[in-house]
């Protein structure tokens, strides 16, 4: 470009020459350059208003015919026009192809803006959201899909787990709701007919419910005449005596295996959740600490407590009790004798926490993870002595999340576990309407 700019110098520096030249020769020297200049100036403008007309045009294919600069300047906006074509072309093949291959996908893929409006989303949104493009772009998400729990979960704004609710349009279907969160507070929310799955796993929890409520009644029966019998048996024959005693005992076992997955069950079934009331935590734990003390035997545990009694939290008191006496249970079993165990229930800014903490056999780290699963045991030599369900720490775990709390479990092998139950502020009861609570 400078070689045409220096050869456009030139030439008009030889224009001038020429101009002073001919001024010289006719005694009008001056009018003779500023005649070439303006003459020169006029053209120049005129390849300007070429150049404007051209790029306002818009059509790269139409570049006006030049020479020198000119020719330079058309030849260098063309190939760019022509490069730039190219490269909107490929990104709107990108774009399309992207589109096509999110509208083949099943699942609902949409895309909310950081203010959470509708941005975007594929036909899968259409169908199962019933998401209109003419209408519905630019709306706040939370406009149109209604359902409390998924305006709940969109507003929380924690979207590390998924969400399953029946779709509005589609009866029989559950659609599966799972948020991500990218770009400038963008999110993406993905919907999948989750209702194969849900029906399965309703079956399951539907087949264990009822083969342990069936279990009920001929264990009970069992249960009686084994305890008839061994009134009423003498000791004339102590080995059937012998049998006897352990068919109760596992009769017992079997009982409290039933209560055990009745009880998760029940607390797996959304529905049934209980309307949560104050609960009196500090008297809780101590009915639950005179229980263990009597579970105590001869292994004579050192059991302490240390209650804030004056803190109360929203719960369901039952299935606080159920959780609160595994966990101690749970230590009893496992600390040996003469060991430690100490209660405590206690609130920080953080919330309420209730913790059990001993200083039994412990657990290995690898299986802490695992240990609220059902029928999971770190030492499966050490459960025939203990004789637990296995679904202690599940019964535990389901109790939390039905109060929004968590555990937290801490164990070194050999020195001993704590675990806590975590939960939120917001659960706790404040002063004055304990008092108030009280007085009535
Ligand atoms: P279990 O009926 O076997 O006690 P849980 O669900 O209550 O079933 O506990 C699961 C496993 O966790 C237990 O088998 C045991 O290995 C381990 N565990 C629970 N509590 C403690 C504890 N306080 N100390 C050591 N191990 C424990």
């Amino acid at each position: 470009m400078f070689k045409e700019w220096n050869l456009e110098l030139n030439q008009f520096l030889i224009l001038l020459a020429i101009g002073a030249f001919g001024g010289w020769a006719t005694g009008y020297p001056g009018w003779s350059i500023a005649l070439v200049s303006v003459t020169y100036s006029f053209w120049m403008l005129f390849r300007a208003r070429d150049l404007i007309r051209w790029l306002r045009s818009g059509n790269d294919a139409d570049a006006p015919e030049g020479s020198g600069l000119w020719g330079a300047l058309y030849d260098h906006l063309f190939q760019q026009q022509k490069q730039q074509r190219l490269q909107i072309n490929n990104l709107h093949s990108i774009i399309a192809r992207a589109q096509q291959s999110t509208n083949a996908i099943r699942d609902a893929v949409i895309v909310v803006d950081r203010y959470g409006n509708l941005e975007w989303w594929n036909e899968a949104g259409s169908h199962w959201l019933g998401l209109k493009t003419s209408t519905d772009q630019g709306q706040p998400i939370t406009n149109l899909l209604r359902d409390p729990r998924f305006v709940r979960f969109f507003n929380r704004g924690q979207f590390d787990g998924t969400l399953e609710i029946p779709a509005v349009l589609h009866p029989g279907v559950v659609l599966q709701y799972q948020v991500t969160a990218f770009g400038d507070g963008e999110r993406l929310l993905v919907v999948r007919d989750v209702t194969r799955l849900h029906n399965l796993e309703q079956m399951r929890k539907d087949f264990v419910a009822n083969v342990s409520h069936e279990l009920r009644t001929p264990l009970t029966v069992i249960k009686g005449y084994l305890e008839t019998f061994l009134d009423v048996m003498s000791d004339s024959n102590p080995q059937l005596k012998r049998g006897l005693g352990q068919m109760q005992l596992q009769a017992q076992r079997m009982e409290m295996l039933v209560n055990d997955l009745l009880l998760l069950s029940r607390l797996e079934t959304e529905n049934t959740a209980q309307p949560m009331k104050p609960v009196q935590v500090g008297r809780l734990l101590k009915q639950v600490f005179s229980d263990a003390q009597a579970l105590n035997g001869d292994k004579r545990h050192n059991i302490q407590l240390d209650l804030d009694e004056s803190l109360v939290i929203f719960g369901d008191e039952n299935e606080l009790r159920s959780a609160f006496s595994n966990l101690v249970v749970n230590a009893v079993k496992y600390t040996p004798e003469q060991g430690n165990i100490l209660i405590r229930w206690w609130a920080d800014p953080d919330g309420a926490h209730m913790a059990v903490q001993d200083d039994g056999v412990g657990i290995d780290a690898k299986h802490i993870p695992r240990l609220t699963e059902r029928f999971y045991r770190a030492d499966q030599s050490r459960h025939a002595k203990t004789g637990g369900t296995g679904l202690g720490l599940a019964i535990v775990k389901h109790v939390l999340i039905h109060h929004g709390a968590h555990l937290d479990i801490d164990s070194t092998p050999g020195e001993g576990s704590t675990f806590t139950c975590h939960f939120p502020r917001k659960n706790i009861v404040d002063a004055q309407t304990t008092s108030r609570s009280a007085a009535c």
